[in-house]
């Protein structure tokens, strides 16, 4: 059974433009982008979420977070919740990026709370796993990929797992300049794809939407996007600039 599956091409702009640079983007992005059948996710920072999402309305792009806190408020200093989140525009969130979960020691634990959490609010997560140059040298990227995936997603519902988008990042190709081989990604989208089947049934394997995430360029993204079991790209230091950002979208009139 092979499921028709949406394209989505999401930008991760880390944290990168002031809110008039923001505008200006995603007001420039829309003619670019008018005919393209992939729908665009930007997952912006907090201060630009709701000009970004104002400017885009209309259009087919999505504006998003890049990530939140699992409570719903309180006393929690400098953090922000899903329903502000929701409140300032925003459709989908960036959770367990491999940048939270180093840098910010996030564990998978808590990426399945944040995960939870923005489900039940009706913001989409787009949850992130990958494993390290040293777990793939050690022959463990299935097992970290398996125990990250089943960890994030614990206690999600199958109907709710139909909203979750899953990215598929080595974290060695985050912003390194190398990329996993087209071949890699779809291997390690299919082996997802049997760890969901065993837990949600083939249904929702065939359903979810798996991106490719880590040095995707105008140059490779065709070749990510012919492969069966990719359905999208996570695309971040590319996601900044129109021109390459433009040009991955339209991946097809790539040679
Ligand atoms: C990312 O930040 O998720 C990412 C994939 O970055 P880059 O495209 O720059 O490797």
């Amino acid at each position: 059974m092979t499921a028709v599956r949406q394209k989505i091409i999401a930008g991760n702009w880390k944290m990168y433009k002031t809110i008039a640079e923001a505008v200006d983007f995603v007001k420039n992005l829309i003619p670019l982008i008018k005919e393209s059948p992939v729908s665009v996710y930007l997952a912006v920072p907090f201060t630009v979420i709701k000009p970004a999402a104002d400017q885009a309305k209309g259009s087919s792009i999505f504006i998003g977070a890049q990530n939140m806190n699992d409570a719903s408020e309180g006393a929690f200093t400098g953090e922000i919740a899903a329903r502000m989140l929701k409140d300032a525009g925003a459709q989908f969130v960036i959770l367990g990026h491999s940048e939270r979960r180093h840098l910010f020691h996030e564990s998978s634990e808590l990426v399945n709370k944040k995960v939870r959490k923005a489900l039940s609010e009706g913001l989409q997560p787009i949850v992130c796993i990958g494993e390290t140059a040293s777990e793939r040298a050690d022959g463990a990227t299935e097992k970290v990929l398996q125990e990250q995936l089943l960890q994030s997603l614990a206690g999600v519902s199958a109907l709710e797992m139909k909203h979750v988008i899953l990215a598929y990042e080595p974290v060695w190709a985050i912003g390194t300049g190398q990329a996993a081989t087209p071949e890699d990604a779809e291997a390690m989208h299919r082996f997802c794809r049997k760890c969901i089947a065993d837990v949600w049934g083939e249904d929702v394997s065939q359903q979810i939407v798996i991106q490719y995430g880590g040095s995707v360029k105008p140059a490779n993204a065709k070749a990510f996007m012919d492969k069966e079991d990719v359905d999208g790209l996570l695309v971040g230091g590319a996601s900044l600039t129109l021109d390459t950002f433009s040009n991955i979208i339209h991946y097809h009139s790539q040679s």
